[in-house]
């Protein structure tokens, strides 16, 4: 079985995030959305709700399971029993970053290869950062966010659509 893990901190899931799993789906018998809990990280919004948007979305995919981990990426691939790591790479910024972290797994793990697949050009200007901006400042995010649960998201800070 074919199982990738795509990490992320989807906070909160946008139609960047979408857009990567929607394309990533096929390629894969299981596809592992996880939630990587980063203490030093401060999120605004809770793993828990991160990761009921992410099953309101995806909850007649067979193949996609939504999961939380602490501790390495890779560590948390070799629990899971997958081979494959998927990322999105919006700019060549994305990708410096996400070269150096691909090396740095392949080198700690040489079963476990990072699969890059690159944004579309709508929706390479969205990111969680600036969908958080957008929320706190009680601006109107759904142009970013997946149908579903762009009002969840947007109730989430107080904000009625
Ligand atoms: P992290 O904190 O690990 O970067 P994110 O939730 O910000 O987590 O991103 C997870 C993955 O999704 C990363 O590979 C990131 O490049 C990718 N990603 C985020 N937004 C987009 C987008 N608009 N288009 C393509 N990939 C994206």
């Amino acid at each position: 079985m074919r199982t990738a893990v795509f990490p992320g901190s989807f906070d909160p899931i946008t139609l960047g995030h979408v857009d990567i799993i929607n394309r990533a789906m096929p390629l894969f018998d299981r596809l592992i959305l996880a939630i990587g809990e980063n203490s030093r990280k401060k999120s605004l919004f809770s793993v828990e709700e991160r990761m009921e948007w992410l099953r309101d979305i995806y909850q007649s995919e067979e193949s996609v399971e939504v999961r939380s981990y602490s501790g390495l990426t890779i560590d948390f691939c070799r629990q899971c029993g997958a081979s494959f790591l998927v990322r999105g790479l919006r700019s060549t910024l994305d990708f410096e970053y996400e070269k150096t972290i691909a090396q740095l797994n392949h080198s700690l793990e040489d079963g476990i290869d990072t699969i890059f697949l690159v944004s579309e050009p709508k929706y390479s200007h969205i990111s969680s950062t600036i969908v958080r901006e957008i929320l706190i400042n009680r601006g109107d995010a759904s142009p970013f966010l997946h149908g579903k649960v762009a009002s969840k998201i947007m109730g989430a800070l107080g904000r009625q659509q």
